[in-house]
């Protein structure tokens, strides 16, 4: 950890599209500055224009447009450099540097972890800043809910959920959607007697209507309240009818239902 505020790592979440969080995080220690996905090109270098700092890296949790669209523009613009999933690389537009599960690499002065977690792709890939205790997870996890399953099976999934679930409970949790209010309605109809989640989804209305985000979360709170990660929850397995099923039928039929609410 470092001491001192003005050299923590900093984060700018940028709405972009309809419904996508952007990231850029930077490093003031070396001036290290990476856009997580790259959803829409303007608002980023927005971003970058007011605070006066430089786009060296592009770190891209899958290939789908909405998270690797804006790479090849900002690559010509700023020459930085591209980080990516090596076995979905051929899908990644301008990928200079290839990561697999548990690699760690140095971006500035801080050390960043690759966590493969396929399932809403094969390729899927999530960067946890590991002194920070922050991960950007893409389209993996959101708030109250999981990607949708294109490319994996729900034990995939929730495989990839599990690994996310093993951080720590303060780590922060950067998703790469606002959904969080549709969200808790599929988790209030899954799972209305957690009396955490009726709080939260009181709470993310009020944020809603204010316009405020709803993320980051942290693993802590999705732990209590998302019912993806709830499996083993005797109410959520009582309204899916499969009390003492087993994690992976539970994960599956949750999603499943979730598809057509
Ligand atoms: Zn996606």
């Amino acid at each position: 950890m470092k001491i001192g505020s003005e050299n923590n790592l900093k984060i700018e979440q940028i709405p972009c599209l309809d419904d996508n969080y952007g990231y850029v995080v930077h490093d003031p220690e070396t001036g290290a500055t990476a856009s997580i996905d790259t959803p829409e090109v303007a608002p980023i270098n927005a971003v970058l224009a007011e605070r006066g700092w430089t786009l060296t890296h592009i770190l891209n949790t899958h290939h789908h447009f909405d998270h690797a669209g804006g790479n090849e523009a900002l690559k010509a613009q700023w020459q930085c450099r591209i980080i990516g999933a090596a076995n979905d690389a051929a899908r990644i537009p301008g990928i200079d540097m290839r990561v697999s599960d548990g690699e760690t690499f140095d971006f500035g002065s801080r050390s960043v972890r690759v966590l493969e977690v396929p399932g809403h792709t094969s390729g899927h890939i999530a960067f946890y800043f590991c002194e920070e205790g922050a991960v950007f997870v893409g389209d993996t996890l959101f708030a109250l809910g999981c990607g949708r399953l294109f490319e994996g099976t729900p034990e995939q999934m929730w495989g990839s959920l599990s690994k996310l679930m093993a951080l720590p409970d303060e780590t922060v949790v950067y998703c790469a959607h606002e959904y969080t209010q549709a969200n808790a309605a599929f988790a209030l109809s899954v799972e209305p007697q957690n009396k955490a989640l009726q709080a939260r989804a009181k709470e993310i209305d009020r944020l809603r209507a204010s316009g405020l985000p709803t993320v980051p979360t942290s693993i802590g709170r999705e732990r209590e309240t998302n019912p993806f990660v709830r499996v083993h929850s005797a109410h959520l397995q009582e309204t899916l009818e499969l009390s003492g099923g087993d994690p992976v039928a539970v994960f599956a039929e949750t999603r499943r239902r979730k598809d057509h609410f």
